[in-house]
């Protein structure tokens, strides 16, 4: 297919982005819009040109896929294209349906006109990136919509309706139905009537009351932009559409988009954009493989876990089976949801309608015999074994050939469990995160028999319930809470060694965890974590050697819900007040293990906690467990408040260097007593021998 379409309509030059799906703005794309614009200027019979793409993207703004690559930076770049059209001797009308973003805005700036359909949507969002707009976005979209709109637009990235830009230099025409001819149209006459070409280099901004303003968004920009550098970039930017010649403005905005490409900030942000994109790519299971339909859902268990995933299906519309073991537990979880739901009215978010037509979808249920027709079960029952094969002897009982049967285990074998039927091929994890209807993570579980196209399947569903979906293969705790075990143990050890919980706490959250792991340990329940450790060691056959963390649970201190676990808390509060018991529990603790405590600085504290995950993940990308270093990124963004502007653990850890994260390791397993797991790992030494990052 040719990249840009040239079809003369009477004396209108049409041109016709065409690289699916999203019509970046890669080389072939930029060159054809050039080519397309000098044949039409050479060509007496034509008298105008419109630029138009397809009725979902005018153009969604660079070309992803070329990233990286030696086209990406190959003649024409973008502001040569958009010179090329805004010097044009012939009127130039942007005509736009569907998305007009970042690079594609600002194609359409660099035209003499622009006509749009109601339900476009203009934006630029590069401030998502940690960048802003580098091809004159910031010089041209004041001079079409003002200062303040302009500013607000670019600095929070967010796009808005074409309609809202009626009647502004922005859009000359908003129009309903066929934009292409509209444009056609206004071309035509445009020519015809000698109109003057509205070039936007050439709108001077006014300049009163522009300073008072510009300093009100610099600290208002400041501090609401954590330290990011692109927003106030941003505005600086933007600024110099009103302080400085306009060619002086656009070299300034572009050697300010160079400074951002080269923040860790942006190349974290990027990384996301591009692990997000990569994630749920599975090497063995083709695109095109065919998936089971999933019309109706089963969840077994109305509990924490139960009635979150069931949120998740009947807000898209999708009808669930809920089952429980008695009426008044299956009560208990109805009255849940509908609190839950009645709350979002309560905000606005939804409707009492909403709310009741959400209800009327669940089939609430205590027999099995209800599952019979059911495409896909979640079973989210106690974390026992023996309680999971009794759901899934059962299941299997009832279910009809082909139901997908997946469990919510946090960490029990997946293998095991899939064993408990004649269908391993059909059973699978579906791991949500609490609370499960607003937590994005999802780590699909692969079990050794399970098929394809229920993986396929699955990673459908989690598009559709827009979870961000993580593919894990099977161990204890599969990515995530593999890995925050050692996070814990290193926090745990960290205690031992002579930090409080309040230091360890504060020192992850300055260094952008959302919650410190000991408030988080106490939201979650330290109960949890205590059962798990028992069990480990009794399958080890082991004597259970309790920890810090044990000890205060054998006081009966189990977090928020008991009023005290690492922190006290006043009832009703969730404030994590210091408790001099907790010092207590400590002192005993370390002088039964012979611990003289140490002063331990925050950098040592986000060492050992980090890069005890990042060692144990790059074990985990050698078993295969995850497929990319990206998707363990994900994994810790959308599941455990890892800091987004760091772009995930495995990045962070490319950031520092792997050298110097070997390095550092090497000096913890060296210390006496250490724990073996401190050793690097033999994929991260590889790495970093060779000089090399996780990819
Ligand atoms: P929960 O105790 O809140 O709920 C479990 C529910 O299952 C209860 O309502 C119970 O009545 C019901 N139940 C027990 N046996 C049953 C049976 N045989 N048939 C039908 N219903 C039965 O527990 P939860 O926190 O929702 O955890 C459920 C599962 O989800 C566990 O496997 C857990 O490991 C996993 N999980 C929990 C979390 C979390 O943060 N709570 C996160 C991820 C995964």
């Amino acid at each position: 297919m040719n990249p840009v379409d040239y079809t003369p309509q009477g004396p209108v030059a049409v041109l016709t982005l065409q690289n699916p799906p999203v019509n970046g703005l890669g080389h072939a794309l930029r060159s054809g819009i050039v080519a397309g614009v000098d044949r039409a200027l050479a060509d007496p019979a034509i008298t105008a040109i419109v630029i138009t793409g397809s009725d979902q993207f005018f153009s969604g703004g660079a070309d992803v896929r070329e990233f990286g690559t030696p086209r990406s930076s190959m003649s024409p770049h973008l502001p040569d294209v958009i010179r090329a059209l805004e010097n044009a001797g012939k009127p130039v009308v942007a005509a736009i349906a569907g998305h007009a973003l970042g690079g594609g805005l600002e194609l359409a700036l660099g035209c003499h006109f622009r006509v749009a359909l109601q339900s476009a949507t203009l934006g630029l969002p590069e401030v998502k990136l940690g960048l802003l707009p580098g091809a004159g976005g910031t010089q041209r979209l004041p001079r079409a919509i003002g200062l303040e709109a302009a500013l607000n637009m670019i600095v929070s990235g967010a796009p808005q309706k074409a309609a809202a830009f009626e009647g502004t230099g922005l859009l000359d025409q908003v129009v309903d139905g066929d934009v292409v001819a509209a444009a056609v149209a206004f071309a035509q006459k445009a020519a015809a009537d000698k109109t003057p070409l509205k070039r936007l280099r050439d709108v001077k901004l006014p300049t009163a009351g522009a300073d008072a303003f510009l300093q009100f968004a610099r600290t208002s920009v400041k501090a609401a932009a954590k330290g990011l550098p692109a927003p106030l970039a941003c505005v600086e930017a933007v600024a110099d559409s009103v302080t400085q010649p306009f060619d002086e403005g656009l070299r300034r905005e572009r050697a300010a988009f160079f400074a951002l490409m080269n923040t860790p900030e942006s190349r974290a942000a990027r990384h996301v954009f591009a692990a997000e994109r990569a994630a749920g790519k599975l090497p063995d299971i083709p695109a095109d493989t065919p998936l089971r339909p999933i019309r109706t859902v089963g969840v077994v268990g109305a509990g924490t876990m139960g009635g979150g995933i069931t949120m998740n299906f009947l807000n898209v519309g999708t009808p669930v089976v809920l089952l429980e073991t008695s009426q008044e537990a299956l009560d208990r979880g109805l009255a849940t949801i509908r609190r839950n739901y009645e709350t979002s009215a309560k905000r606005g978010k939804l409707t009492a309608e909403q709310v009741e037509q959400r209800m009327g979808l669940i089939t609430p249920t205590l027999s099995y015999d209800s599952f019979q027709d059911v495409d896909l079960v979640i079973e989210a029952v106690f974390e026992q074994m023996d309680v999971k094969e009794k759901v899934f002897t059962q299941l299997d009982a009832v279910c009809k050939p082909g139901a997908i049967l997946a469990s919510n285990t946090s960490y029990l074998d997946i293998n095991k469990i899939a064993g408990f039927t004649r269908r391993p091929q059909d059973v699978l994890g579906l791991h949500f995160f609490s609370p499960a209807n607003v937590m994005k993570l999802l780590e699909i579980v692969r079990g050794a028999q399970t098929a394809k196209d229920v993986m396929a399947t699955a990673l459908a569903l989690g598009k559709q319930i827009r979870k961000v979906s993580v593919v894990s293969g099977v161990c204890d705790g599969f990515i995530g809470n593999r890995m925050v075990a050692r996070y814990g143990a290193a926090a745990n050890a960290l205690i031992v060694a002579g930090a409080s919980p309040q230091q360890i706490d504060q020192a992850l959250e300055k260094f952008g965890f959302a919650m410190g792991p000991f408030r988080m340990g106490d939201l979650a329940g330290l109960d949890i974590g205590w059962a798990t450790r028992k069990r480990k060691a009794a399958e080890a056959g082991v004597p259970h050697d309790p920890t810090v963390a044990d000890k205060l649970c054998e006081l009966g201190r189990f977090g928020q819900k008991t009023g005290a676990g690492w922190y006290r808390y006043e009832p009703g509060v969730r404030n994590a007040l210091p408790d001099p018991v907790v010092d207590q529990v400590v002192a005993e603790y370390r002088s039964a293990k012979g611990v003289t405590p140490r002063k331990i600085s925050d950098e040592e504290i986000v060492q050992r906690c980090v890069f005890a995950m990042v060692n144990e993940a790059a074990r985990i990308l050698d078993e295969g467990i995850a497929v990319r270093a990206s998707d363990v990124d994900l994994v810790y963004l959308n599941g455990y408040g890892f800091p987004a502007h760091r772009g995930g653990p495995m990045c962070y850890a490319n950031e520092v260097g792997l050298f110097n994260v070997v390095r550092t390791l090497r000096g913890f397993a060296a210390e006496p007593g250490a724990f073996d797991w401190w050793a690097p790992a033999p994929l991260l030494r590889k790495l970093a021998e060779e000089g090399q990052s996780f990819a």
